[in-house]
């Protein structure tokens, strides 16, 4: 059994291999180990393996679903092998033999299809690289969507990518560090031949020019999609070329710095009012790569107004969206082989609500639409064939398993139906007979009845059975204690008369489910075209609606540098204080001219960062092709942007916050152009004062002189003020704070001007610090201002007694103290003590 398991390891050695044995899945080796730990399930050893106990642990069959999906989410690639024979049959072979078995499954966590394993609102990608000598070829697809993404990167921008597709899985040739696969699998000419013949055609060139080094990873991708598998159908939609320089660049550290798609406070969970999985999902990877593409732009923006403006027309088609299913990973498990009559409703429901939404946009475009809308009002257009089969041939809410039947609707089979008729006529005609046999036996509580086990028999209690007995036409099947069990040769007829109807039913429904599903493979394409135009108008709705509720406007955009943001917000933080019941201060944003790069001091709290982030969401909102959160907006494009706001913490992956913030703002300084836009947020804060002060300041004169970018650069630092003299492009700027009653008011308002100091021990006060530490760092502070340029920190501070606070003098010497110390209080009587007292009163 060892040799079988080990050869079918040999063939998935990078996964987990759970090994049928009857009611479990066995993991043995080191594959145990790893799923005992992943799983919290316990390990245990099974005889001896090369003179080793070997290890082992299992799940049962019945729960193995639950498992296998842990194990995945936990980034395992997991294969199943399956008993291919009756345990009979290995007998035959000899008393020795073993069940073969073979891998009937690979599940790996970028080749799923299955709806419990997947988000429906994200996109599951598989990546695949290829390094060639300039560039990096990828590949990506989704194979529960069918999509194809084919492109190339420059090294220096791979990490980019990566961040921006955020694969669940990424593969490349052998050496490369990744998951890997034999260099034979990433042959670009091959891969171009076997993409052709998938998709049907003889060459890809109909669906662009793909550079070589991304066919190469095409081949590698296909090869890892062939083997998970194991001969089941993959969907897979025509390659699209994916083009860098039309998205605007946004690294790793940028993307979870603005928080633009993952978590409970991202930009999309505060924008996203979708109402399909599939408008979701693209909202999702439009968020993730806002365009740099001036038409593509205006033709997203272009559609979102035209909802906009119209309420009645974005309430209609929500509504029809709202109940159009998930069409195309629908059609992803049908060509995996895994649909259930279910998914064959959704296609059909999908296809119904596409339908409709068409001709809500035929009229409603009567008034004049915009272009954009054209080419996805014929998206829309459902294959006729396929719906007029699905709406004729299913019925309303099929059930998920067609074991059963009840999958074909009455009246589009009169064969099936005249066998569904057959079968329910002999169910009456067994309750005729079992009251002839009443009658004839003079037995009132005889029952015909029916189970799984002997099908349908005679029964009656005990004490009645007597005139059965004597009847020959009885036959005696079963004694239990409470029931004895009959047959007759008339039950015995109409029993296989029903099951004989019952088994041609379920083989007409099963070949009519055939019939749709190759349908819905044959009309593949089409499907996907109408999944799509859903989704984008789902998108396109779905803005329009936030653009009506929110009060955003339509971003003006440009080829030219403007940054021009009037009454600008912050879509997150304001939804967040609305729930507070508080308000959200606006606050306008112009980078130009003299204006450029703007320093902006104020004290912590005081709404720097807000500030920061809310003109770089507003910049990806509007080349996402969004309204945004102002009064006003004209924007230039922005070809990268770059955030480094608040401290990151990697400090899991062993670096210092200060090397995590330089490490990042390097990345700003060497990769930045005049067209991007840059956000700094306290650059410096994670070292000593003088070094961070010096750090920042050479780095906003970098940003200023030598790249030109637009920029907002935030800093308690307001010595870096005196730079505005030597920078013809600084601006001034500072969050507004107001002392109170003693205490400071956070206005969060921009205004002209540097922060007149750092508000430090203001805001430590706010936090709750006690009075004598403040009282002690107000001192300290008031030295260290004091210490002129020419002296540094440290002549400043070593005047000041830091830290010594002289103990507590000795008190001084006078006679009272002196008679005091005298004095035994124990050994004085009550008059002694008076007269002492009157004494004491005279020295005082
Ligand atoms: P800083 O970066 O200056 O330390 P933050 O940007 O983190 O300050 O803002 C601190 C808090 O102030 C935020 O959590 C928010 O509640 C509030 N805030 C910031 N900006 C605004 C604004 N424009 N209007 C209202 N409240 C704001």
């Amino acid at each position: 059994m060892m040799q079988q398991y080990l050869a079918l390891k040999a063939e998935v050695p990078s996964a987990l291999l759970l090994f049928r044995m009857g009611d479990f899945y066995e993991l043995f080796l080191t594959d145990a180990g790893v799923a005992a730990a992943a799983l919290d399930i316990a390990l245990t050893h099974r005889g001896e393996h090369l003179g080793q106990p070997l290890p082992m642990c299992g799940v049962p069959v019945h729960a193995h679903e639950a498992y296998v999906a842990r194990l995945v989410k936990a980034g395992h690639a997991v294969a199943i092998a399956e008993q291919t024979e009756d345990p009979a049959e290995a007998k035959k072979r000899g008393s020795k033999s073993i069940v073969n078995r073979a891998i009937v499954r690979v599940i790996t966590p970028g080749t799923l299809t299955e709806e419990r394993l997947l988000d429906g609102r994200r996109a599951n990608w598989l990546l695949s690289l290829f390094p060639s000598t300039d560039e990096v070829g990828l590949a990506w697809a989704d194979i529960s969507t069918g999509d194809l993404w084919l492109g190339t990167a420059r090294p220096s921008a791979l990490a980019d990518e990566i961040a921006r597709i955020a694969p669940a899985e990424v593969l490349a040739p052998e050496g490369a560090g990744y998951a890997e696969l034999p260099r034979a699998a990433f042959d670009s000419a091959a891969a171009e031949k076997r993409l052709a013949a998938r998709l049907g055609v003889s060459t890809l060139a109909g669906f662009g020019q793909f550079p070589r080094a991304a066919l190469a990873a095409a081949g590698g991708l296909l090869t890892h999609i062939e083997m998970t598998a194991r001969g089941q159908a993959v969907l897979l939609k025509p390659p699209r070329l994916h083009l860098p320089g039309r998205v605007m660049a946004i690294d790793g550290a940028t993307r979870r710095s603005l928080e633009l798609t993952d978590g409970p406070t991202s930009l999309l969970s505060a924008i996203d009012l979708t109402v399909t999985a599939g408008g979701g999902r693209l909202l999702a990877a439009e968020l993730a790569a806002p365009l740099a593409d001036l038409p593509a732009i205006e033709d997203r923006l272009d559609l979102v107004q035209w909802f906009a403006a119209d309420s009645g027309l974005r309430d209609e088609a929500r509504a029809l969206l709202k109940g159009a299913p998930d069409a195309a990973r629908a059609l992803g498990r049908i060509a995996a082989g895994r649909g259930s009559p279910r998914d064959l409703a959704a296609l059909r429901d999908g296809l119904v609500a596409a339908q409709r939404l068409g001709g809500l946009l035929d009229s409603a475009s009567a008034g004049g639409a915009p272009p954009a809308l054209d080419p996805l009002r014929h998206g829309l257009q459902p294959p006729a064939d396929l719906l007029a089969l699905l709406e004729a041939a299913l019925v309303e809410s099929p059930p998920l398993q067609p074991n059963d039947g009840g999958v074909i609707a009455h009246g589009y089979d009169a064969a099936l139906d005249e066998l569904r008729l057959l079968a329910a006529d002999s169910r009456a005609a067994i309750a005729a007979l079992e009251g002839d046999l009443r009658a004839r036996t003079g037995v009132q509580t005889l029952r015909v009845k029916h189970n799984n086990v002997i099908g349908y028999h005679v029964e009656v209690a005990p004490k009645a059975a007597d005139p059965l007995m004597a009847d020959p036409s009885f036959f005696h099947r079963q004694t239990l204690g409470n029931a004895m069990r009959f047959d007759t040769e008339a039950l015995r007829g109409l029993a296989s008369r029903i099951a004989q109807a019952q088994a041609h039913a379920l083989a007409a429904e099963a070949a009519h489910l055939e019939t749709m599903r190759e349908g819905a493979l044959a009309a593949a394409t089409q499907i996907g075209r109408v999944a799509d135009s859903l989704a984008a108008l789902d998108r396109a709705s779905a803005l329009g609606e936030l653009a009506a509720r929110e009060g955003l406007v339509r971003p003006r955009l440009t080829q030219g540098m403007d940054f021009h943001i009037a009454a600008g917000r912050h879509p997150v933080v304001e939804a967040a204080l609305r729930r507070k019941g508080e308000a959200f201060v606006p606050n306008d944003c112009a980078l130009e001219g003299a204006a450029r790069v703007w320093l902006v001091t104020g004290p912590n709290m005081g709404g720097k960062s807000t500030f920061l982030r809310q003109n770089a969401l507003i910049a990806v909102l509007a080349q996402a092709g969004s309204f945004v959160p102002a009064a006003e907006a004209t924007i230039g494009l922005v070809d990268r942007l770059y955030s480094r706001v608040g401290a990151s913490d990697s400090l899991a992956e062993g670096r210092s916050t200060f090397m995590v913030e330089m490490v990042e703002t390097a990345a700003i300084l060497n990769g930045a152009t005049d067209r991007s836009l840059l956000l700094l947020d306290e650059v410096g804060r994670g070292t000593a004062t003088w070094d961070g002060l010096a750090l920042a300041w050479a780095i906003l004169e970098s940003i200023h002189d030598r790249i030109g970018a637009r920029a907002l650069f935030a800093s308690h630092y307001h010595e870096l003020a005196a730079l505005k003299s030597r920078l013809d492009g600084l601006a001034l700027r500072t969050m507004k704070a107001r002392q109170w009653q003693g205490d400071l008011v956070f206005l969060h308002e921009v205004g002209e001007g540097a922060a007149p100091g750092s508000f430090g021990l203001d805001v430590a006060r706010l936090a709750g610090v006690p009075a004598d530490v403040l009282a002690r760092a107000g001192e300290i502070l008031l030295r260290l201002e004091q210490g002129d340029a020419g002296r540094g920190a440290k002549e400043a501070l070593s005047d000041l007694p830091l830290f010594a606070a002289a103990p507590a003098a000795p008190p001084p010497a006078d006679a009272l103290r002196a008679r005091l110390a005298d004095i035994l209080p124990d050994s004085l009587t009550p008059r002694a003590a008076l007269d002492l007292l009157y004494e004491l009163k005279a020295l005082a």
